[in-house]
């Protein structure tokens, strides 16, 4: 199998790319002592590839990063790329899941819509790169919904799924539904 260092720094994350790509690729994890990447590019692409470019100097071993964005139509398509730090620099989940149940008050389930978008990519250390792409579609729940996931999750009902939200979800549950899932499926069937 080919030995890969996971690029991400979140345990929620990683989590879920160990589940998703584990049984693909041997993938080893991101070197402790190596600083966060400031994720200051302007596209998911961009960011994901600033993880992986890291991860790769640091381990010269190829490296699995991810980027994913949420899109709320009621708010022409913001967050996006900036959705980490919706509420500011620095904040927790819970304060961008607040943030973003204050800026869709008053607006009904029909007008909630928004959908999960992930860049998964494959950096090799002479610059080769395998991309793949994920969308969720769904909606944002009127409140938090559900103890399981991280981030947005407790507010976000998949469209395709049954109601729930994703923190409601088993994480096999969430892995069918999820941009993240759909993503690295496609990056394995690339592989
Ligand atoms: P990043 O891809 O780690 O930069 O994540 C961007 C933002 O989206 C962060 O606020 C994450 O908490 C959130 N996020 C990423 N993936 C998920 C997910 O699968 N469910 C809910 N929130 C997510």
């Amino acid at each position: 199998m080919l030995r890969v260092a996971c690029a991400s720094a979140n345990p929620h994350k990683v989590a879920e790319i160990i589940d998703l790509m584990g049984g693909v690729v041997d993938l080893v994890p991101r070197p402790q002592d190596l600083a966060d990447v400031v994720e200051d590019a302007d596209t998911l692409l961009g960011n994901a590839r600033l993880k992986a470019v890291a991860v790769c100097a640091a381990t010269q071993l190829p490296a699995l990063a991810d980027d994913t964005g949420l899109e709320v139509d009621a708010l022409d398509g913001a967050p996006g790329v900036i959705t980490a730090r919706f509420a500011g620099e620095g904040v927790t989940d819970s304060q961008n899941r607040q943030k973003m149940l204050l800026e869709l008050d008053g607006k009904d389930a029909a007008h909630r819509s928004a959908r999960f978008r992930t860049v998964a990519l494959l950096r090799f250390v002479d610059g080769r790169e395998i991309v793949a792409h994920g969308v969720c579609e769904g909606s944002i729940a009127l409140y938090e919904i559900g103890d399981r996931g991280f981030g947005y999750d407790a507010l976000f009902i998949p469209a395709d799924g049954d109601g729930r939200t994703f923190a409601q979800m088993t994480i096999e549950e969430k892995h069918e539904l999820s941009h993240r899932g759909r993503a690295f499926r496609a990056l394995a069937q690339m592989l």
